[in-house]
């Protein structure tokens, strides 16, 4: 049997909302935030679900949705505590790069070969978002057949 990812074991633990975010249903913070024991420690779900790598310049995994409990990668994004951060991430484009269109989403679930890091970079995307749309995570709604 395949050994669960982590991304599998938070997809198995999330309660999809009306407005669209990913509650977790596991243990919490006082502050609502989740925690998930992964690789020997506590850490907080939202941040292993938020797309990219921190940085110096932004080290916080921020919210769009205000929703602490929330870990949908798609509400997630590595930000400061300046209000600029998200305008300047905006105009640099680092976004565009999560961005495929339909048909590439449904090569990746069901047509690609390979390993997932290199599939990642052929499509310009992190394996994370490789790895959510095989686990069902994103494009939920693409069937086998759909495209040839
Ligand atoms: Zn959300």
């Amino acid at each position: 049997m395949k050994e669960k990812t982590i991304i599998d074991r938070i997809m198995d633990n999330i309660s999809v909302c009306d407005n669209g975010c990913w509650e977790w249903q596991g243990n919490k913070t006082r502050n609502g935030y989740g925690r998930i024991h992964y690789e020997g420690r506590k850490q907080f779900v939202h941040r292993i679900m938020t797309p990219g790598k921190p940085t110096e310049e932004e080290p916080y995994s921020l919210h769009s949705c205000d929703n602490p409990a929330c870990c949908r990668p798609e509400h997630l994004s590595w930000g400061n505590n300046s209000r600029n951060t998200k305008e300047k991430r905006d105009r640099l484009g680092t976004h565009a790069s999560q961005k495929i269109t339909r048909e590439d989403a449904y090569k990746i679930k069901f047509l690609e070969k390979g390993l997932q890091r290199e599939i990642a970079d052929r499509y310009g995307i992190s394996q994370m978002q490789v790895s959510l749309i095989r686990a069902g995570g994103t494009w939920r709604d693409l069937e086998y057949g759909e495209y040839k």
